[in-house]
Order: structure tokens, then sequence, then C-alpha cells
């Protein structure tokens, strides 16, 4: 028997040496517009009160609570975005629109739709209580506040904060340049008809979309015939202009699966074999992910390795996908020998997340990750699955 000259090693164990090569890359400015889906590198702080003012929270009348419900007499009016310039003295009242600074001499407002006006009198249908409707200075931020720490994860809110407190250039980590190629001497361009024993290069670009879709920059590299000339030849080009390389095939233990000893020759392998046949190095530090060719055993593959490795880079703190139990909707079909990722749609019912899987399950058969928004992680070590039973799942989408 031909053996891999590589240990197989557990899929955790195989993702703690990944991540223990891989570091936050330096961090970059860029417009808080464009921050979306960055890291924050920096603390950031609020150099203002919000709200800056003391600001009325509803359209209707500024006046001072201690009046009761005597009527009042209207000074005039106070519209958001203007100085407040007139003085509420007792007796009195200021129309005031949401948004606007309270006048001096008032601790109320009052709705309007509490209140009726005849020529220059105001009547409340209620007392009010003081401060009610008014938003004090710094009741949602206080200057000098930490709104944003160093690895929050940008999303809409964040870029609001960040408009908020006026912070229009942001330090975020910069986003990984990941090199892809496929190798093999049978693979054609998707619009190129293949020739006998030829096929369509599906890796690349899948494996550049999760690369993308992973908050990463892609360099593509083409594909590679299989010959040590080439493929040398590509990762040179990927380390050079990449952060990361990730290839597909070429890793099986077929004659022409050059990956690997190449990988050996200009740098460190540091695993060799998991049970879905990644191997991942570095070279002058950098990661090079060696992923195995078969359609889905290269994306699930990219998941589970290169995903958590990106967003380790881009300084996420969450690495990984979020787990938990589904109970399966029917048996499921699984070999003690290896552990398996088995793509399935999770949907919530009846207060429990159920799984079906995308039918059947060959490495080559993308069509099982079309509408997959789960992969089950069927352990090592134990054989088929029956209906109702419950198995922990990956949420992927
Ligand atoms: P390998 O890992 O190179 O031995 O390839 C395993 C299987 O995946 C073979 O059937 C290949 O033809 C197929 N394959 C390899 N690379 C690609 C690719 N880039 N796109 C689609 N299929 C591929
Ligand atoms: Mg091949």
């Amino acid at each position: 028997m031909t053996e891999s000259k590589y240990p197989m090693i557990p899929v955790e164990e195989a993702q703690q040496i990944v991540l223990a090569h891989v570091a936050p890359l330096p961090a970059e400015d860029v417009p808080f517009d464009e921050a979306l889906d960055r890291v924050l590198a920096e603390d950031v702080y609020a150099g203002e009160d919000m709200p800056p003012f003391a600001a009325s929270a509803k359209d209707g009348f500024a006046v001072r609570a201690a009046d009761g419900v005597q009527p009042r007499r209207l000074l005039g009016e106070q519209m958001a975005g203007l100085m407040a310039t007139l003085h509420v003295e007792p007796g009195t009242a200021v129309r005031i629109t949401t948004g606007a600074p309270v006048p001096p001499g008032a601790d109320a407002v009052i709705m309007v739709e509490y209140t009726t006006v005849e020529g220059d009198t105001v009547r409340l249908s209620k007392a009010v209580q003081p401060g009610d409707d008014v938003r004090p200075p710094g009741q949602d931020i206080v200057q000098g506040q930490l709104v944003l720490p160093a690895g929050t994860a940008i999303g809409p809110a964040e870029i609001g904060l960040l408009a908020t407190v006026g912070q229009v250039r942001v330090p975020v980590y910069a986003r990984p340049r990941v090199a892809t190629m496929s190798t093999g001497d049978e693979l054609v361009e998707p619009g190129e008809t293949p020739a006998p024993g030829q096929i369509r290069d599906s890796n690349r670009y899948t494996l550049a979309a999760a690369a993308h879709r992973a908050g990463a920059t892609v360099v593509d590299l083409g594909h590679a015939p299989d010959t040590a000339e080439a493929l040398t030849t590509h990762f040179g080009e990927g380390l050079a202009h990449a952060d990361v390389v990730v290839t597909s095939g070429g890793v099986s233990m077929g004659e022409l699966d050059l990956v690997k000893p190449l990988l050996e020759e200009i740098g460190t392998v540091h695993f060799g074999r998991v049970h879905i046949k990644p191997g991942f190095a570095t070279v002058d530090g950098k990661p090079f992910f060696a992923l195995p060719g078969f359609p889905v055993s290269s994306l699930v593959a990219f998941e589970v390795f290169v995903r958590p490795a990106l967003r380790k880079m881009a300084g996420f703190r969450e690495l990984f996908r979020p787990r938990h139990h589904v109970t399966l909707r029917h048996d499921v079909r699984h070999s003690a020998d290896r552990p398996e990722f088995a793509r399935a749609i999770v949907e919530w019912e009846d207060g429990r997340l159920f799984a079906r899987t995308t039918g059947f399950q060959g490495s080559g058969r993308l069509l099982s990750l079309v509408g997959a928004n789960a992969l089950l992680a069927l352990p090592h070590g134990r054989g088929d699955f029956r209906a109702g039973e419950k198995v922990e799942a990956l949420l992927i989408g």
C-alpha cells in the first residue's frame, strides 16, 4: 500500500495550527463610509455630548412645568437647526419641533396633541413634569465616552456612530489579499468547450468568491498545468502579490500531485492531511493553503480552514461560524471511518431547528452546496444517523 507521508490529524487540531500561523494585518485609514464589514483597529471616542444640547423629543410647546395647566402666552417658535434665542418666562410657551434646542427657561415639552392654540394663547389638556420630552445633553453619548472599541466589526449602526462623532477617517485592519489558482492538466476556462478528457475550471471561481465574501481582495493567478515548472511560477506570482495563497487540486496521491512536494521545497508544510485532504504551509511567513481538487471538498476546506484565517488577518474576534444542535428530518448515511461535513438546509419550526441534507453528497457535486445554509458535523467513529437524532451544525448562511 502507498502511504501518505503526512499523518492524518483531526480538523480541530488543523484549525489551531492554521490560526497559530496567521496574525492580524497592519491597520490602514479609510473613509468611514467605506469601512463596512471591516474591523476597527483603534478605539473611537466621542468628542462631544449627544445630543449636544437639551433637545425636544416631540413636536409641541416648550413650557415651564411649574405653571401646571394654566394657559400660556405664545412667544414664538423654535425650529430644529437654529440657536435658541427666546426665553420662556413664567406663564409663557414657545412652539418647538423635534430635535430643536429647548429654549432657556423651559424645562419640559408638551406634545402638540395635548394642546390647543387660539391666537397667542396655548391651552394644555394636562400638566407636565420637569424633563418631560426633553432629551438632556449627553443622554445618548457623553463627551469622552468610548463609543467603539478596537476590534469592533463595522456594520450599519457603527457607520452611523462614526458619522455621529465626526470620525470621517477610521483605522481598520487591512483586507487580506488572497491569490487563488487551480491546478490540473484537465482544466479549461468556463467560456471554453472542453475537449474529451477536459473539464471547466470551477474551483478558482468558487474560491475567489468565497475569499471575497470572507472580506478578502482577490488576485487571480489563473490555472496551472500539473508541471513543477508551471506550479512554481504560479506560486511565486501569488507569494509576490498577495498575503495568502489558496490553490486547488494536486494534493492527492497521484503521480502528478505535486503541490505538497513543491511546498516542502519552498516553505514549511505544517500539515499535509486532514480528513478532507488539504495541506497548509507557510512560505516566508505567508500562509499557503493547498486545497483538494474536488469542488465540494475545496469549498468545504476553505470554509473550515481558510475563512477563519482570513477573518483573523482582517482583525475579527469571531473567527468561526455559530454552531447549533439540529434535529435530522430523515436518516443520514455516514461512514464511521472519517468525519464529514454534510451539506444541509436548516429551518426553524415549532421552536426547533430541523435539518435535511441537500441530496447526494458526492465531493464533486457542487449542487450539494447550492442552497445549503449549514454543514452538519458528522463525527469520525460513528456510523449512520436516524431521523430525529440531533447533530451539530455549522450555520454558514
Ligand atoms: P485532484 O485533487 O487534483 O486530484 O482533483 C480531484 C478531482 O477534482 C478531479 O476529478 C478533478 O478533475 C477535479 N478538479 C480538480 N480541479 C478542479 C477545478 N479547478 N474545477 C473543477 N474540478 C476540478
Ligand atoms: Mg489534479
